[in-house]
């Protein structure tokens, strides 16, 4: 018999920045498996690792713990490869034509699915129906979303395909439009997308080739930026058939937030073995996602005062306070972790002060209760929630997209304290970085330069190097229950790695953009590695 001894590796000759306080950087590391096993003096790893194992040379480069995105959405990441980008479109005479070609090479009877629809760019900005959709594509089933995924058109075959119907009953906190004569429009929102998605999800595991393809693709794009986990919002009715068809081709471990708006779903989803309860489980289901309020680009984050730009309107919630507070309660009182979307400055505030409720009815310690976004926080705001030990999951890239336009929304006293990532962290909060992919792109590297330079926005609001990284590894690990097993480079841990061309916290402010991933190691495995050039 062959006895399986575990691959045995030391990292060595480069820059290896650990995240750990006591010892920020060691000479080299050495890993068994899936585990790191010694840190320290070159000598010192080579002694505990014995006589057999495999030498890494970094050659100078960066070596350190790989990146954890704390929000995205994977599955609709997934969708949006797999789909037609109706971005560009300026017009539903463009849209039309672009359909009908589409539909021409796909040929009779093929779904045709696209996203990131700006309708708002059009020279008539509205959403087209499924009228519009049936005129280029009387033959083909159309789905066309959004480009913020929250609401979205089918035409008529689509309506068939997925089976929906002028019977078919709404579900609570969706709609599906229907015009005076009582006819459907094709317009669909919100929860009632899951219809969609549930039959989407079924049409397209009977062509899993494509969809295997794409999802391979898709988490090796991750693995390029240097992601190493991830925590995804999941729509268990969609998501979770999805991650069964595809589970072997996702390198990371994805920490889902379970996102259902009634969170008895959730404490019954935990019944199921969807999640091991081991430690090193890849795909875990211990956090609740719930939605506060909207956006700054919709206008419908709930603020105190009237947006700026637009004097009659200050967002809203999108819950009753009394019926959150419950939700948040059932979650909390057994024990799990509740992750709430909120970005108004009052949306903050409010939802600060029914965690606040919460904790003083209800103690807990270690709970790590998240703030999803959490864009607009006052200080009083951030006092509690530190006091209160609320974990805030933030989104640099935003900065890089609407740093034009936030001023003109927020005027320049909110913008103060939009994003405040430096207050936010001195004040001693646990902050986490992330994408919301596919709203943003997953780059780490795009991420890490919004934090230290905020593209000029608020500049007093820019924070270091090491406190970027941290939010993008160490924290990331916090926020998930996760900093014994990853986030920074320790005995005992995972070997989640990333190798940079070159030292972030030595990289002049211009030149952030330019770091280059080299390499990518999860669990001991490398799962991407760049061509070296001779
Ligand atoms: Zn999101």
């Amino acid at each position: 018999m062959v006895s399986k001894i575990p691959v045995r590796k030391i990292f060595f000759n480069g820059t290896i920045i650990t995240m750990e306080e006591k010892q920020p950087s060691v000479e080299a590391v050495g890993i068994e498996g899936e585990k790191i096993i010694a840190t320290g003096l070159l000598d010192e790893v080579e002694a505990v690792l014995g006589n057999e194992y495999e030498l890494i040379d970094l050659k100078g480069r960066t070596l350190l713990p790989g990146f954890i995105d704390s929000h995205m959405h994977p599955m609709s990441f997934l969708y949006v490869l797999m789909s037609l980008d109706l971005s560009p479109f300026t017009s539903l005479k463009e849209l039309q034509e672009f359909l009908k070609k589409t539909a021409e090479v796909r040929g009779k009877g093929e779904l045709i699915f696209g996203f990131k629809l700006k309708e708002e760019m059009f020279d008539i900005p509205k959403l087209p129906t499924r009228w519009d959709l049936d005129v280029a594509c009387p033959k083909n089933p159309v789905i066309i979303l959004r480009y913020d995924g929250h609401i979205g058109v089918a035409n008529s075959k689509a309506l068939e395909l997925v089976g929906i119907t002028s019977e078919t009953k709404v579900p609570k906190g969706g709609e599906i439009r229907k015009n005076e004569k009582g006819e459907l429009t094709g317009v669909i929102s919100e929860n009632a997308l899951g219809i969609i998605y549930a039959q989407i999800s079924k049409y397209r595991s009977s062509e899993s080739v494509d969809l295997q393809e794409t999802a391979a693709k898709a988490f090796r794009m991750l693995a390029e930026k240097g992601i190493t986990s991830f925590h995804g919002i999941t729509t268990p009715q969609r998501d979770i058939p999805l991650y069964n068809i595809i589970q072997n081709e996702i390198y990371q471990s994805w920490y889902s937030l379970i996102s259902v708006v009634n969170p008895r779903e959730f404490i019954d989803l935990q019944e199921q073995k969807l999640d091991s309860k081991k430690e090193d489980s890849k795909f875990k289901t211990r956090c609740w996602k719930g939605y506060f309020d909207g956006t700054l680009g919709a206008k419908t984050a709930w603020m105190h005062e009237p947006f700026s730009d637009a004097p009659d309107k200050s967002g809203f919630s999108v819950i009753d306070e009394e019926k959150m507070f419950n939700k948040m309660k059932l979650i909390h009182e057994n024990g799990f972790q509740i992750g709430i979307h909120a970005i108004g400055d009052k949306g903050n505030r409010v939802l600060v002060d029914l965690y606040k409720r919460l904790l003083e009815e209800f103690p807990r310690d270690n709970h790590r209760h998240r703030i999803e976004h959490a864009s607009l926080l006052t200080e009083d705001v951030i006092r509690d929630i530190k006091k209160l030990n609320i974990t805030v999951v933030c989104q640099p890239p935003f900065i890089n997209s609407e740093y034009t336009w936030l001023e003109k929304r927020l005027g320049k006293k909110r913008c103060k304290y939009t994003y405040p990532f430096k207050s936010i962290i001195d004040s001693g909060v646990i902050m986490a970085s992330s994408s919301d992919s596919p709203i943003e792109d997953p780059d780490i590297i795009q991420g890490l330069h919004a934090l230290v330079t905020r593209n000029g926005f608020i500049p007093e609001q820019c924070i270091t190097m090491e406190e970027a990284l941290k939010t993008y590894t160490i924290n990331g690990a916090y926020a998930a229950f996760e900093e014994n097993i990853k986030g920074s480079i320790k005995v005992g841990k995972f070997a989640d790695f990333v190798i940079l061309d070159r030292n972030p916290l030595e990289v002049k402010k211009d030149e952030i953009k330019e770091i280059q991933i080299l390499e990518t190691v999860i669990r001991g495995k490398s799962v991407f590695k760049i061509d070296e050039k001779v």
